[in-house]
């Protein structure tokens, strides 16, 4: 559909005002970043126009990190399909090559086979002298060499197509991995923590565990940025996604939710532990001097606010989720830079007489 629409000089034009868009807005002029624009302005994902609006419309300049947020979050699946697509009929190639070398093989075993019964039958049918034997013998042996050269392509054959696969497989997982990482800083993305948080509340069901989620923001990053600039933004980014990786516990699952948002899945956790973890690492970022790593100026600390919930049996996702965002709420409100446990907010009072 959007192939017919992008056809003669109307897709010309659309093509053209994508790449002046890009360049507009002083965007490296990407695959990645045509296929955002382009969707874009012709409005063929509505989800995208309204992230993309809302980006525009937020007065800042918009990022290649934005940009590449964007092709995450609504390419990315796409593109590992293609991949699974190309492997699949890469599979499928070898599958039938190996077929073929196995066919092969079959006829020439029945050759074998008759080759060796008519043997045998003028072995016992025939009175036989020296030259006819001897001619005999030359069929044998002659059979016998093309049966263990077809052998032995085929193990050949075999062998290469088992290699094969293995790369293939090795090229899937990877091509996975990369599809569920966030770009920046290297711990999942936001996919991988949806995955995640379903995968992890059936399994609380199942075996009656505590599933804590963690949620947390860094303070004032909008004048940090302004102050130092988006690059060593990102630096402090990465700093932090640092900090949570290392605090997390190994089946813990640690993750970019947002811009400058994480969460910490944590499996088989009481809360009480989830909230200890996250002073943790409250305190490793609040007294790390941070430098400036291309001038060498110090930065200063930079500190972060969390909120933790833990998962009531019965609830979706989505739930847990906004409880933990009350929580982190309830920490910015409330000085910034601490911790606030769902535990630890004020009943919430529903008043009917009002
Ligand atoms: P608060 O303490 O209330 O969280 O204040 P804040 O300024 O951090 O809040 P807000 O959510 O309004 O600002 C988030 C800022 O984070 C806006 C945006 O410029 C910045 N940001 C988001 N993603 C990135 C990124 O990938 N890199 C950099 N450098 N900055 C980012
Ligand atoms: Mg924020
Ligand atoms: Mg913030």
């Amino acid at each position: 559909m959007l192939n017919n629409d992008l056809m003669g000089p109307a897709g010309l034009a659309i093509g053209h005002k994508t790449i002046d868009e890009i360049g507009s807005k002083l965007l490296p002029v990407s695959p990645q970043n045509y296929e955002v624009w382009l969707t874009y302005l012709t409005n063929s994902s509505p989800d995208l126009r309204v992230a993309l609006d809302a980006l525009l419309s937020s007065g800042r300049s918009i990022s290649n990190i934005d940009m590449e947020e964007l092709y995450e979050r609504f390419f990315s699946t796409t593109h590992l399909s293609t991949q699974v697509m190309e492997t699949g009929s890469r599979i499928a190639h070898e599958i039938a090559d190996a077929l073929d070398a196995l066919k092969k093989a079959g006829a020439t075993t029945e050759r074998y086979g008759a080759t060796l019964n008519i043997a045998a039958e003028s072995l016992v049918s025939q009175t036989m002298d020296g030259d006819a034997l001897k001619r005999l013998i030359n069929v044998l042996a002659s059979a016998t060499t093309e049966m263990s050269k077809q052998n032995s392509n085929l193990s050949h054959k075999l062998a290469q197509s088992s290699s094969e696969m293995d790369k293939l497989r090795t090229s899937l997982r990877q091509a996975r991995a990369e599809a569920l990482t966030d770009a920046l800083t290297g711990v999942a993305n936001r996919k991988l923590f949806d995955e995640t948080l379903r995968l992890r509340k059936e399994e609380a069901d199942a075996d009656k565990s505590e599933l804590s989620l963690i949620l947390c923001d860094i303070d004032h990053f909008k004048s940090f940025n302004d102050t130092w600039g988006h690059q060593t933004g990102d630096q402090v980014i990465r700093f932090v996604a640092s900090a949570l990786t290392k605090f997390a516990l190994p089946d813990h699952l640690v993750a970019r939710y947002g811009g400058e948002e994480f969460a910490v899945v944590m499996p088989r956790t009481p809360l009480k532990q989830a909230g200890r973890i996250a002073d943790q690492i409250r305190t490793a970022i609040e007294v790390k001097r941070l430098v400036r790593r291309s001038t060498n100026e110090t930065i200063g600390a930079v500190t972060v606010s969390f909120g933790g919930a833990i998962y009531t049996p019965g609830e979706t996702v989505s739930q847990i989720i906004a409880r933990a965002d009350e929580c982190l709420y309830f920490s910015k409100r409330n000085g910034r830079n601490r911790v606030t446990l769902e535990t630890a907010l004020p009943p919430v009072t529903v008043n009917n007489a009002a």
